[in-house]
């Protein structure tokens, strides 16, 4: 189709490779959510709903890109890696950027009622995006591992701190300042001699957020021999996605998915 003679101005549009054969990573947080979670009543120190919803919006956009091969969820904050040799929109930023995280942020306004069907969404949610190449496996196991890390150093604090707040009736500036200077351990002390809180028994979703894998069905999930159309439905159908709470720190995790990283 020949173009107007206004069609030169689309040569100011450059191209945006992401370097071809490195891990991307996406991570979303949710924009200004202190106050969307005060506006919209999430409990203190962690709403399930809201991280419930947050992992469907998750899973959501892991259904629909089978590039990405893992996520991982915090707060209202998601990292998603993609597999190394992604081909997503030929690899370009811009397009790869604005659509997953428009993707993921549509769907956290879709699922909303599900989640919250008693509290009516007051304005659009919204998250900023961005992406970071990482050259090797080194690298993107850190940057999970500082993220689970991150989860583990913010719940703590955020379960003392409301603790001393909701049980010890305490001002948020008065529970500020018994936290100033605290240790991992003396956070541990206080919320077990203070309100008998023993925080290893803390919920795993709060104390090591949501992994997002992909689960081939396992072998013989179907003990009475099934017909050779649902064998090849199952064979045909993706990985569901699953969400775990474990640690992904350690070996174990990684070596038990070789997949992720290859
Ligand atoms: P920014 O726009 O810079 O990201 P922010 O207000 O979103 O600002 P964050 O550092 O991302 O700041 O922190 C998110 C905040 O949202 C948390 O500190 C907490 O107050 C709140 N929040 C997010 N998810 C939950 C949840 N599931 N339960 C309770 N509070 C939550
Ligand atoms: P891409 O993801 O590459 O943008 P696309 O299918 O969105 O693919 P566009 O070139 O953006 O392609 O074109 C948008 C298409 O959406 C139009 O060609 C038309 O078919 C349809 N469309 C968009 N808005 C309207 C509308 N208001 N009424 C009818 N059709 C529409
Ligand atoms: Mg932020
Ligand atoms: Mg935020
Ligand atoms: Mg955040
Ligand atoms: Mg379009």
């Amino acid at each position: 189709m020949a173009g107007s003679k206004f069609a030169y101005v689309r040569n100011f549009e450059l191209p945006d490779p992401l370097l071809p054969g490195t891990f991307m990573v996406l991570r979303l947080d949710g924009h200004s959510f202190h106050r969307f979670s005060d506006v919209h009543g999430f409990a203190k120190p962690n709403d399930v709903r809201a991280l419930k919803l947050l992992d469907h919006a998750a899973t959501d956009l892991m259904d629909q890109y089978p590039d990405i091969v893992l996520g991982f969820g915090e707060s209202d904050e998601f990292s998603f890696l993609l597999k190394k040799s992604a081909s997503l929109y030929n690899r370009r930023h811009a397009k790869i950027l604005s659509t997953l995280t428009s993707h993921f942020t549509a769907s956290v306004t879709f699922r909303w009622s599900t989640y919250f069907p008693d509290t009516p969404l007051q304005y659009p949610p919204t998250f900023d995006g961005r992406i970071v190449l990482y050259p090797g496996i080194k690298e993107v196991r850190d940057y999970f591992s500082w993220r689970q890390a991150d989860t583990h150093i913010n719940n703590l604090h955020n379960t003392a701190f409301w603790a001393l707040v909701q049980q010890g009736g305490e001002s948020t500036s008065q529970a500020h300042s018994t936290l100033k200077g605290t240790q991992s351990k003396d956070k541990h002390e206080l919320l077990f001699t203070r309100f008998g809180v023993n925080y290893n028994a803390v919920d795993e979703r709060f104390r090591k957020g949501s992994v997002l894998v992909r689960q081939q069905e396992q072998q013989g999930s179907h003990p009475d021999s099934p017909s050779p159309e649902a064998k090849a439905k199952a064979n045909a159908s993706k990985p569901a996605v699953v969400i775990l709470h474990c640690d992904i720190i350690k070996d174990e995790f990684w070596d038990s998915r070789p997949e992720i990283l290859s």
